[in-house]
């Protein structure tokens, strides 16, 4: 499987992958912190969202929060269709 590039320069390269998928409110708090400071956040964000990556914090927000994009992205295709 090809590597995005995008993943070159995240800022949780080499931060232990558990902590993008709290258990708690405090771990969330401190994974979207590392997502607050990552360039390649919008990349992140998109690639989660388009893959419908049913866990942890990507691109800052969780997955509840992609979930919510995503629908109002189908909502605007279904309206833009009428
Ligand atoms: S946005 Fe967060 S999860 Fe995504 S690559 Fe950046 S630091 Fe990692």
């Amino acid at each position: 499987m090809q590597v995005q590039s995008w993943r070159e320069d995240a800022a949780c390269k080499g931060i232990r992958p558990g902590l993008f998928y709290p258990e708690n409110e405090a771990e969330e708090r401190k994974a979207k912190a590392v997502c607050g400071l990552c360039q390649v956040r919008e990349c992140c964000l998109e690639f989660a969202i388009s893959s419908g990556e049913p866990e942890g914090v990507w691109g800052g927000l969780n997955s509840r929060q992609r979930r919510r994009i995503a629908r109002s992205r189908r909502d605007l295709r279904v309206f833009s269709a009428v």
